[in-house]
């Protein structure tokens, strides 16, 4: 190995690993990473000592459960170095996270307001952008580069005077791309819009600066970066989020209600509406505090060594057509392929029989899809749990697929 990231010790900390009965070479880390034990130690803890309800509690139950809450958003504001923990709004992940902006936003749109997206983003983030063309909302879309990464030369053309908001992913899901933020933040700020960064896949590999990273709102899921399902982060600049009215309304929110009229509270309780998800907010708050401990040079130059011996593995084989940028470079390791006219759906069967777990199919990015002309692609995402093992597997496998399904 070229560095001392030690993987058993680090898999030891993955109860899944653990509890196998069978081999396994997870490599669909981009759709879920496996949970890192302090998440189930954290909501394990939380539910059989402080389980009561937030914010309107009466008791020690709920106020314990109120302050475990509130110490998991410090953690999510530490460990993005955000300004306030004011910043940190809890979802039920990053889709949510995005909905809530689109539809709090949506009050604020006039006709002729434009949104601008990529051609690369995940439906997540497209979806509710172009939804809002229903109210006159203007949906532009920034093309790709010919090995599908945003084209930022098209930015000046794109992003004009009627723009509020750029959204983009912070790394696509697809190819991996890692977004050159630097003309988007500066693009945004020429003309007054905010951006939002669809962090989903970013965090399970870095760890994301708000203060540095100059956007308005940066969304992720906890399932992504090694934490509970179910739960997701909005993190909004203070102004960005004090200027939006609530999306979802209901309990908890609220400054007064009459039965006219209402008011709102501060973000952010304003944007969580109803029972947030308690525990797993807790279980991510603990899982971002491990994070922030990590060695976090260590984990990458890994992933990189194992991402290079995966790309050229591929290469050498036959008939595999690499969708996306053909170096490592500024980019996450996941990679997109098709091996042949083979089914991406068949070559994934063929490698869960020999234990390799594979994702195929249009990964939410039809758009993307369309550029480069495939119905669907294989993918395969690498975590820092993987070793020189599961590369090797997906690549023995693939050589099998070949033959059995030619
Ligand atoms: N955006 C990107 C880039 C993603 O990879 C994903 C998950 N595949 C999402 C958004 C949606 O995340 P979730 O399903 O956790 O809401």
């Amino acid at each position: 190995m070229p560095n001392d990231h030690d993987v058993s010790a680090f898999r030891r900390d993955f109860p899944l690993y653990a509890n196998l009965d069978r081999p396994l070479h997870y490599l669909d880390n981009a759709a879920t990473a496996q949970m890192h034990q302090s998440a189930f130690d954290a909501m394990r803890r939380h539910d059989t000592q402080a389980r009561g309800n937030v914010l309107r509690g009466n008791h020690r139950l709920a106020e314990a459960a109120t302050e475990a809450y509130e110490n998991a958003r410090a953690g999510v504001a530490r460990y993005l170095n955000a300004t306030t923990v004011e910043e940190i709004v809890f979802t039920s992940g990053t889709t949510a996270a995005i909905n809530l902006v689109a539809g709090a936003m949506g009050y604020l749109l006039r006709p002729g307001d434009e949104i601008v997206v990529s051609l690369a983003e995940h439906h997540s983030n497209f979806l509710p952008w172009q939804r809002l063309q229903e109210q006159g909302v203007v949906l532009r879309v920034l093309p790709l580069t010919s090995e599908g990464r945003i084209d930022m030369s098209l930015l000046p053309a794109i992003v004009g005077g009627r723009c509020r908001l750029i959204a983009l992913s912070h790394a696509s899901n697809v190819t991996g791309a890692i977004t050159d933020l630097v003309p988007v933040i500066a693009a945004a700020r020429a003309v007054g819009a905010r951006v939002l960064l669809d962090g989903a896949q970013y965090v399970q590999h870095g760890r994301p600066d708000m203060q540095a990273l100059g956007a308005d709102f940066y969304v992720f899921s906890g399932h992504k970066c090694f934490g509970p399902t179910g739960v997701g982060v909005l993190w909004g600049r203070r102004e960005a989020l004090a200027e939006l009215p609530p999306f979802m309304v209901g309990g908890g929110m609220v400054g007064r209600v009459a039965l006219r009229e209402s008011t709102w509270a501060e973000p952010p309780r304003r944007f969580e509406a109803g029972t947030p998800p308690i525990a797993q907010a807790v279980g991510l708050g603990a899982v971002l505090d491990w994070l922030v401990g990590q060695p976090w040079e260590q984990l990458r130059s890994h992933e990189e060594h194992l991402f290079e011996r995966l790309l050229a593995g591929l290469r050498n084989i036959p008939g595999v057509r690499l969708l996306g940028p053909a170096d490592r470079r500024e980019r996450l390791p996941v990679v997109s392929f098709n091996l042949g006219e083979l089914h991406p759906h068949d070559v994934c069967q063929v490698l869960d029989e020999r234990h390799v777990a594979l994702r195929g199919g249009h990964h939410c990015a039809q758009p993307l899809m369309e550029f480069f002309g495939v119905a669907a692609t294989v993918r395969a995402s690498l975590a820092a749990y993987n070793d020189v093992a599961d590369v090797d597997a997906l690549l023995a496998g693939l050589e099998h697929a070949r033959q059995v399904l030619a």
